[in-house]
């Protein structure tokens, strides 16, 4: 069999292949607590749910425009204009099924083959994943422990050269739960006016936030025209087999953005886009208590983590992950890397978590070793998954 070449240069999301060792470990009978899945635990508030239904017994269940229903692109334009402090109208908006694809159609939109991408690293593998497949030139941006998981602004500027066309943020972020701070975003606003460069800043856990507001660069000078949000209801909304995501954007971006759609998936699911508007304009109150379970669950994880030899644990201050320092564990246990703690971890604790390698090659000089942990399970598995750690780890 033969296939395009284009094939080899598309990547994978590691992390569902740890997701399927532990499906197939748990369906041996093996009682396995993970720390695996990036996903709220929590189920969709039930006035979504309603008004999904309701949407179906009204018949809205034909095909809508590729760029999204009008009356959903103005309430999300309503929502981001509030949200972000920014004026958005309803044609630079465009919905998706799930934020991911706005990924795909903005590297596809955006980047010639052979121009550079500027990264996070760790971060999302789709992003380096789906700029290789268009013959672009990934280029990671380590993100630093010791800057609470932010990057190095100046070192970002070294990193851009004259075929650089885009720069993705995350934040918070994916895997740290590290932030970028106003200053970092200024810093970061003034490169991409002074380069012409594009921004991707992915805002998909813009509401998991412990304390403090969100900022997006979008609102900085000069950078409205220049920004793709990224945001969407996977997280926000506990609603990840949904499917439900957008964009926002220049108009003219978005017009290319919908003619991508056209060709792929023709528009998002119809009826899912009435809840979608509930969701934005409804009660907020579950997404509040939400956050709030999320915040005692990463103090609990934490200091938890922080109690196990060899393991030391940042407090983020958003999304529903931490992103421990495992290098000392490791040598303590004769260990080359955090895969095999993680594998140790998997096979002899029956805890799984992600090794920092499912978010990225290591940059250069990079020597510490980290996991990822999600905390978006109940705090008795937290309890139960940290002391089966603490025994394989200080046995
Ligand atoms: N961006 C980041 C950083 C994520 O972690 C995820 C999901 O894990 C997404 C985007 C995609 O979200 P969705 O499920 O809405 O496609």
């Amino acid at each position: 069999m033969k296939f395009a070449k284009r094939l080899n240069f598309l990547g994978i999301e590691n992390a569902f292949e740890v997701l399927a060792e532990v499906t197939k470990l748990k369906a041996q009978g093996r009682d396995i607590i993970s720390f695996a899945i990036g996903e709220p635990d929590f189920d969709t508030p039930a006035n979504i749910k309603e008004a999904c239904i309701k949407a179906i017994q009204a018949n809205h269940t034909h095909y809508g425009p590729s760029a999204g229903l009008p009356a959903l692109r103005e309430t999300i334009a309503a929502y981001i204009a509030k949200t972000r402090g920014i004026s958005v109208s309803a044609d630079e908006v465009v919905v998706t099924p799930g934020g991911k694809p706005i990924i795909y159609y903005i590297i596809h939109a955006l980047v010639d083959p052979g121009d550079e991408v500027l990264y996070p690293n760790p971060g999302f593998p789709i992003y380096e994943s789906v700029t290789n497949f268009v013959g672009g030139k990934p280029v990671p941006v380590p993100l630093l422990e010791a800057k609470e998981f932010s990057l190095d602004t100046d070192y970002l500027r070294s990193l851009i050269t004259p075929k650089t066309k885009l720069i993705i943020l995350n934040s918070p972020q994916n895997p740290t739960g590290g932030m970028l701070t106003p200053a970092d975003l200024k810093a970061i606003a003034a490169m991409a006016v002074e380069h012409d460069l594009w921004v991707l800043s992915d805002e998909i856990y813009s509401r998991v936030l412990y304390s403090g507001e969100f900022h997006s660069i979008s609102a900085l000078p000069g950078m409205k025209e220049r920004t793709i949000i990224l945001d969407g209801f996977s997280k926000t909304y506990a609603m990840t087999g949904w499917r439900l995501g957008y964009g926002v954007m220049p108009s003219a971006l978005a017009t290319w953005v919908s003619r991508l759609i056209t060709n792929n998936e023709s528009c998002t699911n119809t009826f899912i886009q009435y809840a979608a508007i509930e969701a934005l304009t409804g009660p907020q109150d579950a997404t509040a208590a939400m956050v709030r379970e999320f915040k005692a669950r990463r103090d609990l994880i934490v200091d938890g983590l922080n109690s196990i030899k060899g393991f030391s644990c940042k407090l983020p201050n958003g999304a529903f992950y931490v992103f421990p320092n495992v290098t000392q564990a490791c040598r303590n246990l004769g260990l080359p890397d955090a895969k095999a703690l993680q594998q140790l971890l998997l096979h002899e604790g029956n805890v799984a978590v992600l090794p920092r390698t499912s978010f990225g090659v290591k940059n250069i000089g990079e020597t510490e070793e980290y996991v990822r942990f999600s905390y978006a399970t109940s705090r008795e598995n937290i309890i139960e998954g940290l002391k089966r750690i603490k025994a394989v780890v200080e046995k």
